[in-house]
């Protein structure tokens, strides 16, 4: 058959998921990775559009490569998997991304690259993008290839201070060491990876992936250091003198409040102290699980309440709710984890708002008084508004309420001091290349952006790495 008919004979598959009733009783992941088989097979369903003909020029239609924030060569190394070449194809994935294994589990690949294939704007579906990424880089590591970080580069001289080590840093740290530039990274944390290691389960991606390429950089030599926290003019002062440039890629870690009566109650956390919990349980640093046969409600519709209800079921929490002000169609996260969510037992409750924590005399929480909503006009954005629905209000029991509403910005003490801008929100102003308003300081991912996915955090850091090289390169 016809190469650009593929597609229509062979069927679209996702890689295979185990059964819901065995995942809930541990922290493994949820999805397994596509056989050879199954990604040569799913490989044959590209139809090479034409924009990797087009390379460099900018096209008015969406493909895959547009639509993958790191640009990413997607049907060059498609078609290497096809013709079994892991060896080619893992250089190529390697060569635009920093760590193409990690983004193939997490990027929300519908409204990505396979949001930008061509046909998943017909009936047959877009091409398994993510999956093939994930299997042949996975099949290129247990062949014992490793990514370039820059081993056989002449070193130019030139020092660069990373503060945080989420996807950003990473992605930063990758390019520069490419670079032949020298990088200490500083991590707050008793662990380097930010969000990917604390704040996304292992069920979703296992926490050994994200510390294999750290200790990739760590042998190509970056120092990383850890339980350091960077946040007085004092550090940022020591920092400008010892380094020629610095990243700054210290995310959006402070979590939102529901602004609800009793929110300080005890039993009320926040939706990071839960994933971070549940991280370090998996890391066996405690074993206890502070959810353990408590109801519990999530608040938030988003990915991270998605990722609190699926933890709190392996927690072994008696009943796991999530409480959502809009319906299912109109959630902001990904529509597959709603789907393994209630695979795993979790109930929805739509067109739910939080008003009160009920509390005890010693302010345990003891339940949540709600009020129904609806969806009005639409705002700006196109988005509906929610209306509340006067004298609608009812109890849910629980004894534990998780909030899921989204990260702001801290703006940290130094920032003043180094003439660093700010945003309304607190977010670090950056031009097009990620430079900050201090000429030797750049900075990319949440902390430009407000919270955002792991893959635009990727391609801010690689820009800015990018931005690092030529400015060491004008100043020579
Ligand atoms: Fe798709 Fe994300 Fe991979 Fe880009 S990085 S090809 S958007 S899965």
């Amino acid at each position: 058959m016809n190469r650009k008919k593929q597609y229509l004979k062979i069927k679209k598959e996702t890689p295979k998921k185990r059964e819901a009733r065995k995942r809930v009783s541990d922290f493994y992941p949820t999805y397994y990775i596509f056989t050879t088989e199954e990604a040569c097979t799913q490989s044959l369903r590209c139809i090479k559009c034409p924009v990797d003909l087009l390379k460099g020029i900018k096209s008015e239609f969406n493909f895959c490569r547009t639509g993958c924030p790191l640009n990413n060569k997607i049907p060059i190394w498609i078609e290497k998997v096809k013709n079994k070449d892991i060896k080619g194809a893992f250089e190529i994935s390697n060569e635009t991304s920093p760590f193409p294994e990690i983004l193939g589990m997490v990027c929300p690949q519908d409204v990505l690259c396979q949001g930008g294939c061509t046909l998943s704007k017909t009936i047959s579906g877009s091409v398994a993008i993510g999956a093939i990424e994930v299997y042949l880089n996975e099949q290129a590591f247990k062949m014992g290839l490793k990514p370039d970080y820059g081993e056989n580069i002449k070193k130019i001289g030139k020092r660069v201070a990373i503060i945080g080590s989420g996807p950003s840093s990473m992605s930063c740290a990758t390019f520069l060491l490419r670079g032949g530039v020298e990088v200490d990274m500083f991590e707050k944390s008793d662990r380097p990876g930010g969000l990917l290691t604390y704040g996304i389960p292992n069920f979703k991606i296992k926490k050994d992936v994200i510390l294999r390429r750290f200790r990739w950089m760590q042998e190509a030599g970056m120092n990383l250091h850890l339980n350091s926290n960077i946040e007085t003019p004092e550090q940022i002062k020591r920092m400008m003198d010892d380094y020629d440039a610095i990243f700054v890629g210290a995310g959006a870690p402070r979590g939102r409040g529901a602004r609800m009566k009793n929110e300080d109650a005890h039993g009320v956390y926040n939706v990071m102290d839960i994933l971070k919990h549940a991280q370090k349980r998996v890391f066996e640093d405690f074993y206890e699980s502070i959810l353990e046969g408590k109801n519990v409600i999530v608040i938030g519709g988003g990915d991270s309440a998605m990722d609190a209800v699926r933890t709190s079921v392996r927690m072994k929490a008696k009943s796991v709710r999530c409480a959502y002000r809009r319906d299912e169609t109109n959630m902001p996260g990904s529509h597959k984890e709603v789907v393994n969510a209630r695979e795993e037992g979790v109930i929805f409750e739509f067109y739910t708002a939080p008003k009160e924590v009920i509390i005890d005399k010693d302010r345990y929480v003891r339940g949540l008084i709600c009020q129904k909503t609806k969806l009005g006009s639409s705002d700006h954005t196109g988005r509906r508004k929610i209306e509340i629905i006067e004298n609608s209000d009812f109890t849910l029991d629980c004894d534990v309420i998780i909030l899921a509403l989204g990260f702001d910005n801290i703006v940290f003490p130094w920032y003043d001091d180094a003439q660093i801008n700010t945003g309304k929100w607190g977010n670090i102003i950056v031009d097009e290349n990620k430079r900050t308003s201090n000429a030797k300081i750049y900075a990319g991912g949440d902390v430009v952006r407000g919270a955002d996915l792991a893959v635009t955090a990727a391609a801010d850091g690689k820009k800015a790495a990018f931005s690092i090289l030529e400015d060491f390169n004008k100043n020579k």
